[in-house]
This record gives C-alpha cells, structure tokens and sequence, in this order.
C-alpha cells in the first residue's frame, strides 16, 4: 500500500471511542475469537478485538486462491478432538464435513503410510506380517530399550529402532525444528504413534471433520454479536494507551508483550509455496511426507481432500521450514521452557491480562487444545476480574 492510501484508511478508520469497551483482545485466531464470544455472549461484555494481520482467523485463516479453490493461508488446518465440550462449543458456529486424514511418506520411490502401522513395514521390508502380534515381535526385536526417554530420539528410538527411525523421524525433525530429534522434548515426536494394527489414519481422535464452510466462515460467525467490535490491520500497540478497558486478553507471542525483557522465545516458522495444477486431482492422500533430509519441503498437503471441493483444477501448498518469519510454531526443549517460565511468573503478577493460546503461553497445542484452554480461561475469568479490581483498588489507596 503506498503511503498516502495508507493515510487515507487510517483517516477513514473511525477513532476508537476511550470508553465503549470492557475487554481489549489481541489476536483474531482461535484463542482471541473464543474468548471474544464468551466475554460478550455469556459475559455480556462489550469486546473490541484487534488482529495486526488483515483478516480474522489466525493461523487458521483460510481463502479462495486466484482458480476459486479454497486454500490454508498458513498451511493445512485439520481438525480432530476427543473433547465433546469442544465439538459441542464450535459446532454452534459452522456445520461440519467428515474427514479423516491420512498421509503417505516418500521413501526412496515408494510412498508408505504414516504413523508407521502393519502396512508401512510390509510394504517398505516386503514383509507378510498379518496379525498385531507379528508386528509387535518385530518391531520388539529392533526397539532399543531407552531409560529414561527424554527426547524425540529416544521415543522414536525405542518404539521402533534406529532405522526407522532414521528413515522417517531424523530427517524430518531436522528440517522442521532446525535442530536433532536429540535435543528436542520427547513429545514433539510422540505426538506421531506407531501402530501394530493397519489403521492408516494421521489421528484417531472421536471427532474428525472439517468445517463445512471453512474456517473464516466460521471465525465470522464467532464474531457476530453486537457487543464485538472487530478491527484488523491493528496491532496491540496502536490501541493500547487509546482505549480503558477492564481487561485485557493477550494471544500474542508472551515474549514480545513483556518486550522480550529476558530474551527471545524461539519460535520456529515455515514458508508455504502455493501451487495449482490444471488437473483434478494431484495425490492419492492430502499430505505427503518428505523425510529425506535433502528434500527441502517437509510435506505437500493437496487441499480438495480436505475440503471435498469438486473443481476442474487442484491446489497444493508446500512447507518449508525457516528461522525467519510469523512465529509458528513454540520449540520444545528445557531450556525453552525455563526462559518461558521466567515470563509466565511476569504473566502471573497480571491479573489485569490474561494470556491465551498457542504464542501468548508458549504451548504446542492444536486447535482444539487451544478452544478449551479459551474456555478454561473464561471461566477462571470473573475470579481474576475480582482480583484485579482488588489490586487496582489497593494501588489507588497506596497512591492516595
Ligand atoms: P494464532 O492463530 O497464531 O492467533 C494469534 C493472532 O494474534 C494472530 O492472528 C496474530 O496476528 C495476532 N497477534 C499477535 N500479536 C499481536 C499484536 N501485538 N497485535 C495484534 N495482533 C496480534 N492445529 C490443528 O488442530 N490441526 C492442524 O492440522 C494444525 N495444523 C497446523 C499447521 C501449521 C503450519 C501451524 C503453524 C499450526 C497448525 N495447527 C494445527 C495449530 C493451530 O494453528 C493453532 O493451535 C491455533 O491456530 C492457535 O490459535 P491461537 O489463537 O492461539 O494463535
Ligand atoms: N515427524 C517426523 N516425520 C513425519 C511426521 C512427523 O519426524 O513424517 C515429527 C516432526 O518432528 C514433527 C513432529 O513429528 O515436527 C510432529 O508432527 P506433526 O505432523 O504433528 O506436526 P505438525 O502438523 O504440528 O506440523
């Protein structure tokens, strides 16, 4: 945008009114839109919500790309929980399609199936395993025994041995994170099982599906209520000292919000390459693997399997991992989580501001994990509301 368009929408940008507001809500994604609803559904509070992207929906965001197919902004969004509180909440603002997803790794000229099942190692070792047992005693006899398991080496290492996972795990992690599976916390890799059965599902979750409208359409509907005023193009710091408001629910890096007092959180990020073929369709599955660490995408997700658009072309996205970029995803290791620590107990002496969502508490949460941490956070919300106006109160007697 040139510099005098950018002058005209700010001056078209009617000016924030200083006390229309009881709640300021930083971040339009899934922790910021939930926490919105409630605050003005159920809490009858009246919300502005300000997004620094343009457009609502977070990393979630999806959008109809130049052919008319929908598309994932910020790579593929799938959702599955096990939480029928969760289901049950989001269900009221999008209808759903089923969807199970599944992914095949690329090994060598083959394209197996991950989680490793019954299946992958058939295929990959021409074996004939044919029951749970079978597959159980081989892979009992390459496991090596880890003690304790610690990092997503050893979950790996120990589940399944060396060369698998060398040929699906080492590669991959290294690309993803920029760092050996070895010094990353165990439940990066252990949220990818191994199966003894031939479930060649990504997830097993209860409920697997996909909204039937897309995800934006769904965000707009978790922002409809009078009492929500959205405004994207905005960031945290454009409104801060403009609106007096009670609280404030932050969804942003927690790092950036104490101004990185004691240092940068890593966060690690992806650069998504879009692409569409002039075919139908491109994969027998949605997402394909790319564990060979000399491959530079990670995976290549095609959209139509995921949402059952029929369209004469295909989209797909390939990720590839960065240093640089929109901090996506929080890196999981001790020392990580100590610098965290150190801002949450900053978070903590806040009762005026609650910290929600994947960035704002440095968590590697899904989707669904991040909509309960919203409603859990909600709740706790008119205790911590009390205390606030106690603490505001006891800080205007000291003044006084
Ligand atoms: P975000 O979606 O990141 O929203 C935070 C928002 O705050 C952003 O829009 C940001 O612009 C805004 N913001 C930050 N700071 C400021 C500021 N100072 N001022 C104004 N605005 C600000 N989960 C699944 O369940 N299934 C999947 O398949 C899946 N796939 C994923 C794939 C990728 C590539 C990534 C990165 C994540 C994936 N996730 C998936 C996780 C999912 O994206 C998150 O759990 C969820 O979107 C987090 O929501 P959030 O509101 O915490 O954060
Ligand atoms: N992973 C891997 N090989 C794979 C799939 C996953 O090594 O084929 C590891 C990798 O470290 C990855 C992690 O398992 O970051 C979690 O995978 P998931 O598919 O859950 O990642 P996300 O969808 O969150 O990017």
């Amino acid at each position: 945008m040139a510099a005098q368009d950018l002058k005209a929408s700010a001056a078209a940008r009617p000016r924030l009114i200083r006390n229309a507001y009881d709640v300021l809500v930083v971040g339009a994604g899934f922790a910021g839109a939930v926490m919105a609803e409630r605050l003005a559904s159920d809490g009858g509070k009246r919300v502005l919500v300000v997004d620094r992207r343009p457009h609502i929906g977070g990393n979630a965001y999806d959008e109809m790309d130049a052919s008319g197919l929908l598309i994932h902004r910020y790579g593929p969004h799938i959702f599955h929980t096990n939480s029928a509180e969760v289901f049950a909440y989001l269900s009221r603002f999008t209808r759903w399609r089923p969807y199970e997803h599944r992914v095949l790794a690329q090994v060598g000229d083959q394209q197996v199936p991950i989680p490793i099942n019954r299946t992958t190692l058939n295929q990959l070792y021409g074996l004939a395993l044919n029951t749970e047992a079978e597959a159980a005693a081989w892979l009992q006899a390459r496991a090596e025994p880890v003690s304790p398991i610690k990092t997503s080496e050893d979950v790996v290492v120990s589940a399944v041995g060396r060369e698998l996972y060398e040929t699906f795990f080492r590669g991959y992690t290294r690309k993803q994170w920029g760092l050996d599976p070895s010094e990353l916390d165990r439940s990066v890799t252990a949220r990818v099982p191994t199966r003894i059965n031939t479930d060649d599902r990504y997830f097993t979750d209860a409920f697997q599906v996909m909204p039937l409208d897309g995800y934006t359409r769904m965000f707009e509907r978790l922002l409809d209520h009078p009492n929500i005023e959205v405004r994207t193009g905005v960031d945290y710091r454009e409104v801060a000292g403009q609106v007096d408001v009670e609280h404030l629910v932050f969804t942003g890096p927690i790092d950036e919000f104490f101004d990185h007092r004691y240092g940068r959180l890593p966060y690690r990020s992806l650069r998504f390459e879009n692409m569409t073929l002039d075919q139908p369709q491109a994969q027998s599955v949605a997402t394909i693997n790319y564990p060979d660490e000399a491959t530079p995408q990670t995976r290549v997700t095609e959209y139509k399997h995921l949402t059952g658009q029929t369209h004469p072309k295909t989209s797909l996205t390939y990720e590839y991992p960065s240093a640089e970029g929109d901090p996506y995803y929080p890196v999981p290791r001790p020392e990580n989580h100590e610098l965290y620590k150190r801002y949450e107990a900053l978070a903590l002496a806040r009762p005026d501001v609650s910290f929600v969502g994947r960035l704002a508490t440095y968590r590697y949460y899904n989707i669904d994990q991040v909509v309960g941490q919203a409603l859990a956070a909600y709740r706790r919300l008119p205790q911590r509301l009390n205390r606030s106006s106690a603490a505001s109160v006891a800080a205007a007697g000291s003044e006084g």
